[in-house]
């Protein structure tokens, strides 16, 4: 057994393929000066080579795949013409009169140094790109009439590949071939392979180091692309188990996908709104794989992070219109910005964070008490309301009067747009969130004032429970079903009932498939979970009978018994299959 990084679900049972293909040697060679425009010549052409077999890649690409994978293998095609690519090696051989291998070896090393520096974990891996290339043109050189594929057996089907490495058009062919898996030695879940693999469907396990050393060609292996096992020469039991759990594996995507475009409904009838949260515009695609309903939380934090600056309006407005735009005509909910606490962000933005950050100047705090960060994106998200169904929502409100200030201040940005002459939705819903314990208490005097109310259970939890939601050490203490917390949620559901206005909830706790059955029982007709949790979910409310089930929730309710109340969501969850192989959705999205 081996234990790797799994970086694509499923499973991949086959015969061990081991490839070697290291770099070819090379070896320093002087030339006359007579012989380099010929030798110039012979680079050129390697390139050219080089070219033709990524552009033939091209053509293999399955057209149902995401567009990153074509993205992967055009970024190889743009550093052929880089001039470090390009224009160095061809310098060396004049330079130092050498064979171009030994120039285009001499390059290598001097750009592969420069990207081991990188302090960037995502940079550093792009050597690998550097790698892939110059290894494509180095085999060009070598063999110049080679195939653009892979070292023979040129038949992958059902084969489990190892090797050192792949690059993405490797990977490419061998998809389309059936490969059955593949082990590399090195990588990490950030490579552009582990990013392919996903995308593919292929599972794969990397970074299983000497992989080749250990494992013999034509041997049986079984592969585990979520939890990064590998298992070589595995008895019959092993193989007939793990036969079965790839089989049930598929089963379960084949009734997923089968909901991807059924309306969220109750057995009883009641229909229920499923939306997705997302974090950047990418997103979006995810989304509409699984048909959601439109965005319930839009985290715009993400866009200040990795950066010294703040976004401006007009980024701000860009992003959103194209958010809009990809999103059809589906409502979209834009939180304004949540900086601080667990989403750190560059000291140089908005100054230091407080020593007791998840306490301190966070979410609608820190816009109230700084315009200059607040008004660009209100100004932003109300010109975006023009082109397509926007609701606003504030994080983190504490107090009614933060409300009032924020209502205040967003009619102040609205007044100034139509001096403006912008146009924007005069309508515009506006919305808060309800993760402070204090907010869910008086949830009611919060409704009067917002047009719906979405519960962050994520804080609610940390905050009713007094544990930081990121420190390990407390977190056996987080527990969604705290009657303390299911009380609060239950006062903001019925408080939303009582003023008339919607209640989602876009916590963690909504996109966990054990908790949906008891989150309707309470009220709950608006969910808003990531993008991959949308089918289970969907599945539960969809087999749900709340006649059957609604008494449970008072019980698991009053019992401060955590046993008693699991058992009770057990009887609560039964015929809900899809607890026992989670992350099936992943397996084929991701
Ligand atoms: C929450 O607190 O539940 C929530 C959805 O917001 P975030 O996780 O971004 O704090
Ligand atoms: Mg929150």
């Amino acid at each position: 057994m081996f234990n790797g990084i799994g970086v694509s679900r499923g499973f991949g049972i086959g015969e061990a393929q081991i490839l070697e293909r290291d770099q070819p040697e090379v070896a320093e060679i002087t030339l006359p000066e007579s012989a380099l425009g010929q030798e110039v010549e012979r680079f050129h052409t390697a390139v050219e080579h080089a070219r033709t077999q990524l552009r033939n890649v091209l053509d293999l690409i399955p057209r149902d795949t995401p567009g990153e994978i074509e993205s992967f293998i055009e970024s190889h095609l743009l550093m052929l013409n880089d001039p470090m690519m390009h224009d160095g090696p061809i310098r060396i051989i004049r330079e130092l009169r050498c064979n171009a291998e030994w120039a285009l070896k001499q390059q290598r090393d001097a750009i592969v140094s420069v990207f081991e520096a990188m302090d960037d974990p995502y940079l550093r891996t792009r050597k690998d790109d550097v790698e892939h290339v110059m290894r494509r043109i180095q085999q060009a050189l070598h063999n110049p009439e080679g195939e653009s594929k892979p070292e023979a057996p040129q038949d992958w089907h059902g084969r489990i590949v190892v090797a050192d490495d792949l690059t993405p058009a490797d990977t490419v062919h061998m998809q389309h071939q059936g490969v059955a898996g593949f082990i590399t030695e090195s990588g990490g879940q950030l490579s552009h392979t582990a990013i392919l693999a996903r995308s593919l469907g292929i599972p794969a396990v990397i970074g299983v180091h000497e992989a080749r050393r250990y494992m013999r060609n034509g041997e049986t292996l079984i592969i585990d692309g979520q939890s990064g096992l590998v298992i070589a020469s595995p008895n019959r039991a092993t193989v007939a188990h793990y036969e079965e759990r790839s089989d049930a594996l598929k089963r379960r995507i084949h009734e997923l996908i089968s909901l991807r475009d059924a309306p969220a409904v109750t057995l009883d009838g009641d229909p229920v709104t499923l939306q997705a949260n997302i974090e950047i515009r990418e997103d979006i695609e995810a989304l509409r794989k699984v048909n959601a309903a439109g965005v319930g939380l839009y985290r715009t934090e993400f866009m200040y992070m990795n950066r010294s600056d703040v976004p401006d309006e007009e980024e701000h407005y860009e992003t959103y219109i194209a958010v809009v735009r990809e999103l059809r005509g589906a409502p979209l909910t834009i939180r304004t910005v949540d900086i601080g606490a667990d989403k750190e962000i560059d000291d140089d933005q908005v100054g230091p964070l407080a020593h007791n950050p998840a306490m301190g100047l966070r979410g609608i705090r820190r816009c109230l008490i700084d315009p200059t960060l607040f008004i660009p994106q209100l100004r932003a998200i109300l010109r975006a309301s023009a082109k397509g169904p926007i609701n606003i929502m504030f994080p983190m409100l504490t107090t009614v009067s933060e409300v009032r200030q924020t209502l205040a201040l967003l009619e102040d940005v609205k007044a100034s747009l139509r001096r403006e002459g912008e146009r924007f939705d005069e309508s515009i819903p506006v919305g808060g969130m309800i993760e402070v314990p204090a907010a869910a208490v008086s949830a009611h005097q919060f409704a009067e004032h917002l047009n719906f109310l979405s519960i962050g259970t994520n804080d609610l939890i940390q905050y009713s429970l007094a544990i930081d939601r990121i420190d390990d050490q407390v977190n056996y203490l987080y527990d969604p079903l705290h009657p303390a917390v299911l009380i609060l949620i239950k006062r903001v559901i019925d408080a939303g009932r009582t003023a008339s206005i919607p209640v989602s909830m876009c916590g963690e706790m909504a996109g966990d498939p054990r908790y949906v059955r008891l989150l309707l029982s309470l009220g709950l007709r608006d969910f808003s979970v990531p993008p991959n949790a949308i089918l289970e979910v969907r599945q539960v409310i969809n087999s749900t009978l709340l006649a059957d089930v609604l008494r449970y929730a008072e019980k698991i309710i009053a019992s401060s018994d955590p046993e008693q109340q699991n058992a009770l969501l057990e009887e609560m969850n039964a015929g809900v299959d899809s607890i026992m192989e989670q992350d099936a959705y992943s397996a084929l999205f991701h």
